[in-house]
């Protein structure tokens, strides 16, 4: 060990030779800079022993560091009670909570973590200055946050009365004492740490001085410090077992998105490789949740939620979302909250919530008060799932708080609070995918059932809340003969193929690896295995940052302009409704479909484009892109609102023209296949319905709406071709 008296020349050493010109940068910082940064690697490079020294016993050597640092500066002229700050400590003194044991509470340690909660900021008096009534000053330092250490007498031989605190009263002279402002935050394991199952572990950390203050819920930290204990308390007493408290020493944020995804060389040509194939989209949507049968356009449109559009900084200063989000509308036992699971998994930074969720903070966010009168904020599952994926499910039964914090999380992309003492904006730049189950059991067919309303209004969601998705599918639980056999077919396939879970936990059996899953279960079709997959995604998001080209902006701004006309513009209530579904004119219910078509939904076909665009890995966002945009876009509105639903309600033009392309479409491949014996291509489909004026983008978004709902099928071996099931 370093003798306590050498600690000063040491630090004098390396402060001078090493850091002269940071010092001198920092002299004329301060006050606003209160602490000194300075990286552990650079101590250590300069002298090992010492820096190892340092972190066995932080609190004397950094007490030594404060005091040179204080000289230092006084020789630039500065008077100033500088701290130093080591930072970057080396990872084998860095710690997930689960790991910290008693063995870690003196030495110097680093934890990373997300941060859960925070309190209002508050001052705490760290020397404290106690005057008897005989008007002695007793000067005690205040080493325990938890309570205040007291004189026990005022000491005769320094010049007290000698009364006990007993026969006398002190009281806090203010001016003659030091304070801090001290905040305590709430650190939580980082989510893609915990496995499945397990819950997060949490710790109480103290941040004093100018670095209270600063943290939001939701910020991913690298806490530098060292632990302490504190008695618990059982009935007013203290008890023999302890909690840890952390309190900080200096601290590195980590928002950096995808930083903890690396990519190999190897991987990168792999990457680029796939990037550049033929059959890239049917390859990226088989590897979405290969056990989940059909629903290609959902699954599709999962992959384009995964690489997200590019979020932009407007010259106004006012933001653009990038991210996608999805609502999955469906009747129970359709496989939305497998699909759910699925990505909480492939997604980087997947996060799983329920809208039920038991925890106070909700989805949102929540503050509360202490007994004390002190403010806590506590982060929801969206801040903590910032700049990744939150899977939501059973949406619709969110709390009420919630609903009303949702727009702003969803739209702006944070949530701010401001509760008497605290301020505080949570940043929540996920993607967000939904769930919701119909508020009757079941969706109700208005074939069925001509008093229905329309789909979106058998969910317990509002209007402005469905406009903030990018795509709401419907999922329907309708009985087809061929279909039911071949999703029977495929799902007791897989329970007959999977590995019991009993024996993998016994250690007798292995459980899959990703290349298991890469094997192709499904038709023995190729997958990308999902850790490759999530590379993938980090790859294109970290470099391929995408914008429109003049020609996919016009076929966008075209076809919004055309929807927007051909639905028929403003009904009564002013509302714009589109598609002709005005729903129930019939049965006396005034209303028309929910989801109108607006200029929010410009932004969603933008997103969506660079997406796909960023799936090929192109800077340009291309007629292709903005075609499989509009597609996919077309296939979950037609899907929601269309087609058989113009039975019952009064229908305009558009729906019903839609129903004669799909039956035309239809129709043209069963004579095909029947003539030819051969499964039809999208080409001569394109061409003969050109002569029946119907646009390649329409014959595109019928054929995956059919595909989707079964009545067509194209062999995985080539998805440009169709035959009839
Ligand atoms: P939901 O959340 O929609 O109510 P679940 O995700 O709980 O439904 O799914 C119920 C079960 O049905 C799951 O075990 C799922 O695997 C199965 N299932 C339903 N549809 C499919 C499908 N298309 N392919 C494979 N499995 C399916
Ligand atoms: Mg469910």
């Amino acid at each position: 060990m370093v003798l306590q008296f050498d600690m000063g020349a040491r630090w004098r050493g390396f402060l001078e030779e090493v850091c002269h010109e940071s010092i001198a940068t920092f002299s004329l910082l301060w006050p606003e800079e209160q602490g000194l940064e300075v990286r552990y690697g650079d101590l250590q490079a300069y002298d090992p022993d010492f820096a190892a020294d340092v972190l066995l016993h932080p609190g004397l050597s950094l007490d030594a560091a404060r005091q040179t640092l204080k000289a230092l500066l006084q020789d630039l002229g500065v008077d100033a009670d500088a701290e130093l700050r080591l930072i970057e400590l080396p990872l084998d003194h860095r710690f997930v909570l689960r790991e910290i044991r008693n063995k870690h509470i003196s030495p110097l340690i680093a934890i990373e973590g997300i941060v859960a909660k925070i309190t209002s900021v508050r001052p705490m008096i760290t020397i404290a200055t106690f005057r008897c009534i005989c008007g002695y000053d007793t000067v005690l330092e205040q080493l325990d946050e938890s309570k205040m250490t007291t004189p026990l007498m005022c000491e005769i031989h320094e010049g007290g009365c000698g009364r006990e605190d007993r026969k006398t009263r002190f009281t806090i002279v203010h001016e003659d004492s030091a304070h801090l402002d001290t905040q305590t935050v709430e650190i939580q394991e980082l989510p893609e740490k915990v496995k499945s199952g397990q819950s997060a572990e949490v710790m109480q950390c103290y941040l004093q001085g100018d670095m209270a203050g600063v943290l939001s819920p939701g910020n991913r930290v690298v806490l530098n410090g060292r632990l302490f204990r504190r008695a618990q308390r059982k009935g007013g007493r203290d008890t023999p077992i302890f909690d840890l408290i952390f309190k900080c020493h200096s601290f590195e944020r980590k928002n950096i998105p995808l930083e903890e995804v690396t990519i190999s060389d190897e991987e990168k040509e792999m990457i680029v490789n796939y990037s550049k194939r033929e059959d890239l989209e049917s390859l990226l949507v088989n590897s979405i949740a290969p056990s989940i049968f059909g629903h290609y356009a959902i699954k599709r449109s999962l992959v384009l939620q995964l690489f997200g559009g590019v979020s932009r900084i407007n010259s106004d200063g006012t933001r653009a979302r990038g991210d996608i989000h999805i609502l999955l509308m469906g009747d129970p036992g359709v496989a939305k909250s497998q699909l759910l699971n699925y990505m909480v998994a492939l997604a980087p930074r997947g996060q799983f919530a329920s809208g039920m969720s038991t925890s106070g903070a909700g989805l949102t966010a929540a503050a509360v008060q202490h007994s004390d009168g002190g403010w806590t904020v506590e982060a929801g599952a969206l801040p903590l799932a910032d700049m990744g994926l939150a899977c939501i499910d059973e949406f619709d039964k969110m709390g009420e708080q919630d609903r009303s914090a949702m727009h702003e999380a969803m739209e702006q992309q944070k949530i701010s609070i401001h509760k008497a003492t605290v301020h505080t904006t949570m940043r929540t730049r996920c993607a967000i995918l939904a769930a919701a189950n119909p508020s009757d059991g079941k969706f109700i067919h208005p074939e069925v059932d001509k008093k229905s309303r329309p789909y979106t209004q058998q969910i317990m969601l509002t209007k402005p809340l469905l406009t903030r998705f990018d795509c709401i599918w419907m999922m329907l639980d309708k009985p087809e003969k061929d279909d039911d056999r071949r999703i029977g077919m495929h799902i007791a396939k897989y329970r007959q193929t999977g590995t019991p879970e009993w024996l993998i936990d016994e250690g007798i059996a292995p459980a899959p690896t990703s290349e298991d899953v890469a094997k192709g279960i499904i038709d023995g079709s190729e997958l990308i295995e999902p850790d490759l997959f999530q590379k993938y995604v980090a790859y294109a998001k970290k470099f391929i940052h995408p914008t429109l080209t003049d020609a996919a902006r016009e076929l966008i701004v075209d076809y919004y302009v055309k929807t927007r006309t051909e639905g028929g513009g403003i009904n009564e209530s002013g509302s714009v409704y589109t598609d002709g579904k005005k729903f129930g004119t019939e049965s006396g219910l005034d209303s028309f479909d929910s989801v109108p078509i607006t200029a929010r939904s410009i932004e969603s076909l933008v997103r969506l484009a660079e997406a796909h665009a960023r799936t090929r890995l192109s800077d340009d966002v291309e007629i292709v892109d903005a075609n499989l945009a509009i597609a996919t876009f077309d296939v979950w509105r037609y899907e929601l609102m269309g087609g058989d639903y113009d039975e019952t309600s009064m229908v305009s033009g558009k729906t019903t023209t839609k129903r004669n392309q799909e039956h035309r479409i239809v129709s043209y491949i069963i004579q095909q296949y029947q003539n030819t014996d051969q499964t039809v291509k999208l080409f001569s489909i394109l061409n003969e319905m050109e002569k029946h004026n119907i646009s390649k983008t329409q014959v595109e978004g019928i054929l995956d709406s059919l595909c989707n709902g079964g009545t067509l099928f194209r062999p995985l071996s080539n998805r440009n071709e169709y035959q009839p099931t």
